[in-house]
């Protein structure tokens, strides 16, 4: 079902083999996105997590930042902790220029140092159905002011930790470090494929 699907994952810094095992995994190509020739055909695009501020430097020293900045505002994308950074609209931290595809204000390590780190099965409703989803919060980000166009899609202590907008879909967490495919299954079933079905058909 996922065969044809070809879906880019930012591979400049952090754990972006771990996402593109599980999109194999999945049946769906998955391509290490460098240069912005690496956008190009792409049906959707993940931005992992890592280390926002290397992230951000490596956008400009590798020219990604215009096209990838086009890219996240009209195909579907998934950020993941350092990638929920990347594409909010202001992060409490100047040195980094945001992607600015979804109306959210962040603060970075948010929930503390590296021995605030915890790991946790969510009991999340996505669409209609309830699931259990074990996440890793790594230095996670914390959501602190949502736009009106924001959907707040979970919450973990009263906290926003998955949110959407339009296109684009970012979770605090990571699900990627664990077997588990139901987040990126859900990326794909309700942001990717939707998108895709949008695209006019060449020659029609
Ligand atoms: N703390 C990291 C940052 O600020 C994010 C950590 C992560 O992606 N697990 O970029």
């Amino acid at each position: 079902m996922y065969e044809r699907l070809k879906i880019g994952v930012l591979a400049l810094q952090g754990d972006f083999e771990r996402h593109l095992y599980q999109l194999t995994a999945l049946g769906a190509s998955g391509r290490e996105v460098r240069l912005s020739k690496d956008l190009s055909g792409l049906d959707g695009l993940i931005i992992p997590g890592g280390e926002s501020t290397t992230m951000n430097n490596l956008i400009d020293r590798f020219s990604l930042r215009q096209e990838l900045s086009a890219f996240v505002k009209h195909k579907a994308v998934w950020g993941t902790c350092a990638g929920m950074i990347m594409l909010a609209t202001r992060i409490n931290d100047s040195t980094i220029e945001p992607l600015g595809a979804i109306d959210i204000t962040v603060t970075r390590n948010g929930y503390g140092r590296q021995v605030f780190s915890f790991f946790t099965d969510l009991n999340l409703t996505l669409g209609d159905k309830n699931v259990i989803v074990p996440a890793s919060f790594i230095r996670a980000p914390l959501v602190n002011k949502t736009g009106d166009a924001v959907a707040v899609l979970a919450k973990y202590d009263n906290h926003p930790i998955l949110l959407s907008q339009g296109n684009c879909l970012v979770s605090s967490f990571h699900t990627e470090l664990h077997s588990d495919k139901t987040l990126l299954k859900y990326f794909i079933d309700k942001f990717v494929l939707p998108a895709q079905a949008l695209q006019p058909t060449n020659g029609i």
